[in-house]
């Protein structure tokens, strides 16, 4: 009898980038993965920033609906000045070094919460440590979705996208400059914990040309191994454009939603455009 290696059979439907309530997602690990069941999806990482308390109840949840679920997670990392996210994927979530890191982040993530409550309210509007927390499921895991969702609550603002621009990025009263993660601790973590680095959604990042270059030689010196090519932020020329970086760079290329909430992401867990052609994907990786 031929003998036929064993090859990953063609998937279609995979999503390696979303978020639950275990950081600013609105769905339970259980839920969010019963969603993207729903909407087809044969391979899910649940990526919760700086966190991985959902993986456990998403894995179970995968096993029972057939999906094969990959542990993850979304580092906060600062890099010459700006926050980058760096998405780890098969990771171990029980690793102490990675686990170590997080813990830190997170701790930076409380302090970071009562500076931009004080910021807020110096501008008049009170209580949002508190209404933050309340939009907070997971108490060690603070962020500015939270407030942005007290804020619109409070009609500071119609929606998120708004009250992020009025009050919650870099100018704005709620917003505090923070050192996260080094790029090279966070891709250190990641790879010991036996998982593989990738940049997530690298067109927010407003970096020119050189400083690309810069920030991809430096990723895959510190063992980095993909680049998100299509996720909800890429527009189609974006998802060209990385994708010819990740072929330069030798980099795996990855796909991913980025999906916080039905009423308030633009992509919904699952329903990615194709990954261009010509880009090797990342779950070649995977085994
Ligand atoms: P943090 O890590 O607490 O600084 O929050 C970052 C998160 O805020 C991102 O993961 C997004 O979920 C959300 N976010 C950042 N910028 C925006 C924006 N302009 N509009 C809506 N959500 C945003
Ligand atoms: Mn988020
Ligand atoms: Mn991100
Ligand atoms: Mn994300």
């Amino acid at each position: 009898m031929i003998e036929i290696p064993h090859r990953r059979p063609f998937m279609s439907n995979i999503d390696l980038h979303c978020h639950s309530i275990i950081s600013d997602g609105v769905l339970s690990p259980s839920d969010l993965v019963a969603r993207a069941a729903g909407n087809g999806v044969e391979m899910l990482a649940l990526t919760d920033h700086d966190d991985c308390d959902g993986l456990g109840d998403a894995r179970r949840t995968a096993e029972e609906l057939g999906i094969e679920f990959i542990n993850g997670v979304e580092v906060s990392v600062t890099w010459r000045g700006k926050t980058l996210h760096i998405v780890g994927l098969g990771i171990d979530p029980d690793h102490a070094e990675l686990r170590h890191g997080l813990d830190s982040i997170r701790e930076g993530r409380m302090v970071r919460a009562r500076l931009m409550a004080d910021g807020l309210s110096r501008a008049g509007i009170s209580g949002s440590l508190e209404g933050a927390y309340a939009y907070a499921s997971n108490k060690n895991l603070i962020g500015r979705t939270h407030f942005a969702r007290f804020l619109v609550e409070k009609g500071h603002a119609k929606d998120i996208q708004g009250v992020f621009r009025k009050f919650l990025v870099h100018g704005r009263p709620g917003y505090v400059s923070h050192q996260w993660a080094e790029l090279n601790a966070a891709v250190g973590w990641i790879k010991k914990s036996g998982g593989v680095a990738v940049i997530a959604h690298p067109g927010r990042y407003d970096l020119s040309a050189a400083a690309l270059k810069a920030l991809l030689a430096e990723f895959i010196e510190a063992g980095g191994n993909g680049i998100e090519v299509v996720t909800s932020s890429h527009t189609l020329d974006m998802a060209l454009r990385f994708c010819d970086f990740a072929k330069r760079f030798d980099l795996l290329a990855s796909v991913g939603s980025d999906f916080h909430s039905p009423s308030e992401s633009r992509m919904d867990v699952g329903k990615l455009p194709a990954l261009p052609a010509g880009c090797r994907p990342i779950w070649e990786a995977f085994g």
